[in-house]
C-alpha cells in the first residue's frame, strides 16, 4: 500500500483540508490521521460510532517510590536527567509530570523501592467497514506523541488488506508527531503559505522530510495572497529541485463551506478546481511511487 503524508511546517496552513478533499476526491478506501494532539479528520469523514473500535492507549511508564522501602540513599535523586525525583525532609518522591519514564531509578534502586505505573495517555480509534480509518487523541498534557503516531500508523497497516493507497493527514510542525508520521511514507505532500514564517516553516520541514529520504511534492494554499514571497517559494523549490505539485488560491468559500460541513471537494469553487487538478496529478503518481 502506497502512503501519501500531508505536513506542514505550521499548523493553519490548509493541509487537513487538502486531505479530505483529496480522500473524497480519490475515493481513498484507507486513511489516517495522526495530528493525535488535535485531530479532526473524524468531524468530516462522517462515519458511525457504530464502526468505531476504541482503545486506551499507554505511555512510557510513569514511575513512583514506595516509601515503606525507601531507605533515603538519594541515589534515584542524583541520576534523574529530568529533576523528577523531589526531596523533603529526606523523603523522595516522584513528580509524575515531570517523570519521563526511563527507568533508570528503577534500575539503580538496591531496595526495589521504584515501581513502574501503567500510564494511559489517549485514546486509539479504528473505524472500518467499507473504508478504513485510523486515528487517536492524546489526553491533554500528555507526552508519547510520536509512540501514538506510530500506533495509529500501524492500525492502518493492521486492518488494510490489498489497499493501493492510503492518505495520512500528518501534524503540523517538525516535532516527534511529524518525525513519526514521516517514517515510511512513500510520498510527503508538504502544504505551505506564501508568508514569510511560511516560508520559513517549508524550509525547515523539508529538511527534515530529506533526512527520511522521503519523495516530496508541494502545495502553495492562498497562493494569491502573497505574489512576491509565493515567487521567493517558487525560487526555493527551483533550487531544492523540489515539485510544485499545485497552487489553491483562496477563495473565502472555502471557510464558509467548512463551517457548514459541507464537501469542498465537489463544490463548486475555484479552490475545489485547483484541488482536483492536484489528486488528477496524484492518480498518475502512484504509478511511480
Ligand atoms: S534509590 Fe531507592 S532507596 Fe535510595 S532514595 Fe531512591 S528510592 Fe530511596
Ligand atoms: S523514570 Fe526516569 S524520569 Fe522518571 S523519575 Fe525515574 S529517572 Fe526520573
Amino acid at each position: 500500500m502506497k502512503k501519501i503524508l500531508i505536513i506542514s511546517g505550521k499548523g493553519g496552513t490548509g493541509k487537513t483540508t487538502l486531505s479530505s478533499s483529496l480522500i473524497e476526491l480519490l475515493n481513498a478506501k484507507a486513511f489516517a490521521d495522526c495530528d493525535v494532539d488535535a485531530p479532526n479528520l473524524h468531524l468530516v469523514s462522517h462515519y458511525n460510532d457504530s464502526d468505531k473500535l476504541e482503545q486506551d492507549f499507554q505511555g512510557m511508564d510513569i514511575f513512583s517510590i514506595d516509601n515503606t522501602l525507601c531507605k533515603s540513599c538519594g541515589k534515584c535523586y542524583d541520576v534523574c536527567k529530568f529533576s523528577a525525583i523531589e526531596k523533603d525532609d529526606n523523603k523522595f518522591k516522584i513528580n509524575p509530570l515531570l517523570c519521563e519514564g526511563c527507568g533508570v531509578c528503577e534500575f539503580i534502586c538496591k531496595y526495589n523501592a521504584i515501581k513502574p505505573n501503567k500510564n494511559i495517555v489517549g485514546k486509539t480509534q479504528i473505524y472500518k467497514s467499507e473504508k478504513v480509518f485510523s486515528t487517536a487523541q492524546l489526553n491533554m498534557g500528555s507526552g508519547n506523541s510520536g509512540k501514538l503516531v506510530s500506533q495509529v500508523k500501524k492500525n492502518l497497516d493492521d486492518n488494510t488488506n490489498n489497499h493501493k493507497f492510503a492518505i495520512i493527514d500528518g501534524s503540523p510542525g517538525i516535532g516527534c508527531p511529524v518525525i513519526a508520521s514521516l517514517s515510511a511514507i512513500d510520498l510527503a505532500i508538504i502544504v505551505t503559505e506564501p508568508s514569510l514564517s511560511g516560508l520559513s516553516d517549508l524550509k525547515r520541514i523539508v529538511t527534515t522530510a530529506k533526512i527520511f529520504k522521503t519523495k516530496i511534492s508541494i502545495v502553495i494554499n492562498k497562493a494569491n495572497l502573497n505574489k512576491s514571497v509565493r515567487n521567493m517559494i517558487k525560487n526555493y523549490l527551483r533550487l531544492e529541485n523540489l515539485e510544485l505539485i499545485g497552487e489553491i488560491d483562496y477563495d473565502e468559500n472555502v471557510s464558509k463551506l467548512i463551517n457548514k460541513n459541507q464537501s469542498l471537494a465537489n463544490s463548486n469553487t475555484v479552490a475545489a478546481t485547483q484541488i482536483k487538478k492536484i489528486a488528477n496529478k496524484l492518480i498518475y503518481k502512484l504509478d511511480s511511487l
